[in-house]
């Protein structure tokens, strides 16, 4: 594994100061304090005060307000695309900025960071489009009956992201309730809130700038048990969308079934990559490696489980090796880098303690499978990347998904085998496939539960396509139209134009 020294960023990011947007005003929380860490190097970036409970309830109120004045309510759609478009030129104009505070925050790479700052824009342009050119249905009269269907907002929609991509996914959350004409309190994760805030800005300067309710958008990084709990339970939070864990899905959801109000959930995965035979090597190996090696495998469509031809078994997992073994590991900010630190010590030391577990079980570690030895290294979050052999799929290792850098190599028999081996997986996210058949790759795809499925790529993503996952990794999509609808609500109205619209009255 080559890894390259850390350097300091140049230019420094803007570091928000300690304030939190708080129904339309920013003010520090009331909250406990939140260190945010820069991951490369274990050094605090800085602290804030994150939200409370209070906070919450005040943004809630507030949002609930600002979501129904004439203001907003009764705002044209087109004028709800420009609010949007302009949301997205502010981000483009500070896309470096929130790219390098993202790096500082998260670890990512500048290249990954670059990315996710570019499609939050796309997003705000998507969904700008998509609230212009948005239809209700008028189905032909029955008769001297109309009856149309029109879609309203929800009024306060609560958005709870995790740290691994934060702009872009508040972008996902944030763009389609405005869009749909609802107030959001976006819940960012306490380990990465600098991007969150930073881009709380642009949202909120467009507001004003717009001379709309400021209070419609709130920023609210705080921990989960506090400010994310207050938020799910808050009488005027008309719909919980939520990304991050299954376990912390689960809750949400329970919490939301007693309210009964509507949750999205974008939840974890254990994604298989499947390797064929007649598979491309050079290409299935290189995609292999980015689907689960890219963001330090801290991406929820990591392809964790690789599935190779019993036959063939020996033969490829040398071939990953090799290849993992030449992934350079390194800052984010250092262009050369592809694996970059991960979030945060005490994740690093969650992965370690799994691949640990693992490896006490009887798993052989191919490559990998510790903390780099590099002193220049020494004091971020790193982990190797890591490929793990021999292992049982019974095991933790194979169930669980470890959001880091590891993979482990899984040998099937035959098509039957291997798709009953790539769905023994409580979780539905995400499929890679690599094959140069593509009826094989037709009948895989449409054979394995998952929500999306790439064949001869990974990790690739559109705004106009939508995403979401099965069984355990989530309920309902985002991304498209499709995802557009998730913020509203459905009203039909009936309108007769008879000149007796009901008959009903007893013959004389
Ligand atoms: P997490 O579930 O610990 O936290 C996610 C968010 O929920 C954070 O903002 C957190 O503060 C908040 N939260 C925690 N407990 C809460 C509670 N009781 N009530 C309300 N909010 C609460 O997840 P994480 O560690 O931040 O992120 C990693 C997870 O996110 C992984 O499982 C990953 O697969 C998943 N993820 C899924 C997708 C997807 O689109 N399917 C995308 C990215 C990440």
């Amino acid at each position: 594994m080559t890894t390259t020294a850390v350097e300091p960023l140049a230019p420094p990011a803007q570091i928000p100061a300690d304030e939190l947007l708080v129904a339309g005003e920013w003010r520090p929380g009331a909250g406990p304090e939140i260190t945010c860490t820069d991951p490369a190097t274990g050094c605090t970036i800085t602290t804030l005060r994150g939200a409370s409970a209070s906070d919450v309830d005040a943004a809630a109120r507030a949002a609930h307000a600002a979501a129904d004045a004439p203001a907003w309510r009764d705002l044209l759609p087109h004028r709800r695309a420009r609010l949007l478009h302009r949301i997205a030129d502010g981000i483009d104009g500070a896309a470096e900025e929130l790219a390098r505070l993202q790096t500082l925050d998260t670890g990512k790479t500048l290249a990954e960071t670059r990315a996710l700052a570019a499609s939050a824009a796309g997003t705000y342009r998507y969904l700008a489009a998509a609230c212009e050119t948005a239809d209700g249905e008028l189905p032909t009269p029955r008769g001297e009956h109309l009856a149309m269907t029109v879609h309203e907002p929800v009024g306060v929609v609560a958005a709870i992201t995790p740290w691994n991509s934060p702009i872009a996914s508040d972008a996902q959350k944030i763009a389609p309730a405005l869009a749909a004409g609802n107030a959001v309190l976006l819940k960012p994760a306490p380990w990465a809130p600098l991007v969150s805030l930073a881009a709380g800005r642009i949202v909120h300067r467009a507001l004003l700038d717009e001379g709309l309710p400021p209070a419609l958008v709130s920023v609210l990084p705080g921990s989960g048990a506090e400010a994310g709990e207050a938020l799910v339970r808050h009488d005027d939070v008309g719909i919980v969308s939520f990304t991050g864990g299954t376990a912390t899905g689960r809750r949400i959801a329970e919490i939301a079934g007693r309210r009964l109000i509507p949750v999205s959930l974008e939840l974890g995965g254990k994604s298989p990559a499947i390797i064929c035979p007649d598979a491309d090597l050079d290409h299935a190996v290189a995609g292999t490696l980015y689907g689960i090696f890219s963001s330090s495998g801290q991406s929820c469509v990591a392809g964790s489980r690789i599935f190779v031809p019993r036959d063939r078994h020996d033969e490829l997992v040398a071939r990953l090796a090799d290849a993992t073994r030449r992934l350079r590991v390194g800052p984010g900010t250092d262009p050369r880098t592809q694996v970059g630190p991960l979030v945060h010590h005490d994740h690093r030391d969650r992965v370690a303690a799994m691949v640990d577990r693992a490896v006490a079980a009887g798993a052989r570690v191919v490559t990998g499978g510790r903390i780099p030895d590099d002193p220049a290294l020494a004091g971020g979050a790193y982990y190797l990347p890591t490929v793990l052999d021999r292992v049982e799929p019974a095991w933790e290792i194979c169930r669980e998904e470890v959001f880091g850098p590891v993979a482990v190599v899984l040998p099937y028999d035959d098509e039957d085998d291997l798709v009953r081996q790539a769905d023994d997986t409580a979780y539905g996210l995400a499929c890679g496939i690599w094959t140069a058949d593509h009826r094989r790759a037709w009948r895989i795809a449409r054979r394995v539960r998952a929500g999306t499925v790439w064949v001869n790529t990974h990790k690739q993503f559109s705004i106009s396509t939508p995403f979401g996952g099965v069984k355990d990794s989530g309920l309902g999509v985002e991304k498209g139209r499709l995802g557009l609808r998730t913020y509203s609500t459905t009203k039909s109205v009936y309108w007769s134009l008879a000149e007796d619209p009901i008959p009903w009255a007893a013959p004389r």
